[in-house]
């Protein structure tokens, strides 16, 4: 090895699920939204003179937007590009104790990924057999605590009390509440962030907003984490929003009656999925989220996942420990669904 190849920050990156290059198939794989965004979006004028100048680095129409709808004031709202850019800032912002940082062993794989790029310290938390997370393995002293909720890949949701009990038991260190998939069911953290001054809520358009090609996430918490978080930021790279996302995201907030719909329709849509799931005796997780996570008795899901990718569907499989069985399939039109229940009952010889 040549001495400044030891120099090198080497890491195993985080594997997204595939983007397949084809237009024709049903991609039930990275937890997409199958509905456009808000078709409001399409009178967004952009003013091409604009685009000379750098972006407005506070974001402020989106910051202020955003903190309106959740009845902040704008120093409680960081935005990032997507929530996997304001995650990242978080773990480096919050996690420099030295002390291992806690998240679950079956979680969103791009934290352990977050925590070797910062060599920040780390422990999981192993999940239930229900693949629960349990409160009280989070009670020793440790260097901070992330979650999502519901969780992913598994779709479970916890409820808001044990939410805050594992709060109120990290007081002395940050509690990143991941809830990228929490507008399809559960109770948010959010009531808890003037109470609880270590706490974060992350969320992202990207999934209940139909927006994930356009990258905006954003945190919710105490402003001096807010000020931590936009200190970081502005020693990393000043101008992470562009022009456009701003203009999109201001808009997308506007049209709330379009973003209630289109949850419902993907919840409902779940819902009846989860019935069909069951009269093929598929096992799974009972989901608040888009996706839902499910294992059969007796048919290998790597074998239905490759199977079904013959077939264009696309769905989510991870080759790890103690999901290995299971399935991620995300929520896609009821057209979309009912293509795959008829593979799945014709694959199972049902
Ligand atoms: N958190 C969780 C739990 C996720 O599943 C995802 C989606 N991959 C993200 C965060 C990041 O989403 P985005 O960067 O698109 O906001």
């Amino acid at each position: 090895m040549k001495a400044w190849q030891n120099n090198i920050r080497r890491v195993v990156p985080y594997t997204p699920g595939e983007q397949p290059k084809e237009t024709d198939v049903i991609k039930l794989n990275t937890n997409e939204n199958p509905y456009p965004p808000s078709p409001r979006l399409l009178e967004v004028k952009q003013n091409l003179d604009e685009l000379r100048l750098y972006p407005d680095p506070e974001a402020k129409d989106l910051v202020h937007a955003i903190a309106s709808y959740h009845g902040l004031g704008d120093n409680q709202v960081f935005v990032g590009v997507g929530s996997d850019d304001v995650l990242a800032m978080s773990f480096l912002t919050f996690f420099n104790s030295g002390m291992p940082v806690y998240f679950p062993d079956i979680t969103y794989s791009f934290y352990d990924v977050w925590a070797d790029l910062f060599r920040i310290p780390y422990q999981t938390k192993a999940l239930n057999e229900s693949f629960e997370i349990v409160a009280s393995d989070y009670y020793e002293k440790n260097g901070g605590v992330v979650f999502p909720n519901p969780n992913a890949p598994t779709g479970r949701l916890l409820g808001v009390d044990v939410v805050e009990d594992i709060i109120a038991h990290n007081r002395d260190v940050i509690v990143i509440v991941d809830e990228a998939y929490i507008d399809f069911g559960g109770v948010s953290a959010l009531s808890l962030i003037d109470k609880y001054e270590n706490l974060l809520v992350v969320r992202t358009f990207s999934k209940s907003r139909s927006l994930a090609g356009m990258r905006i996430g954003y945190a919710m918490g105490n402003e001096d984490l807010i000020k931590a978080l936009n200190d970081v930021k502005y020693s990393f790279n000043s101008y992470t929003m562009n022009c456009q996302t701003i203009l999109f995201g201001v808009e997308s907030i506007k049209d709330d009656d379009y973003f209630k719909e289109t949850v419902a329709k993907v919840v409902a849509t779940r819902e009846w999925f989860q019935e069909e799931l069951k009269r093929l005796s598929f096992n799974f997780v009972k989901s608040d989220s888009n996706f839902v996570f499910a294992s059969h008795p007796f048919v290998a899901a790597k074998d239905i996942f490759e199977a079904a990718k013959k077939e264009k569907i696309y769905v989510r499989y991870f080759d790890k420990p103690r999901i290995d069985n299971y399935l991620r399939i995300s929520i896609g039109t009821d057209k979309q669904m009912k293509v795959l229940v008829e593979f799945l009952k014709t694959f199972l010889n049902m």
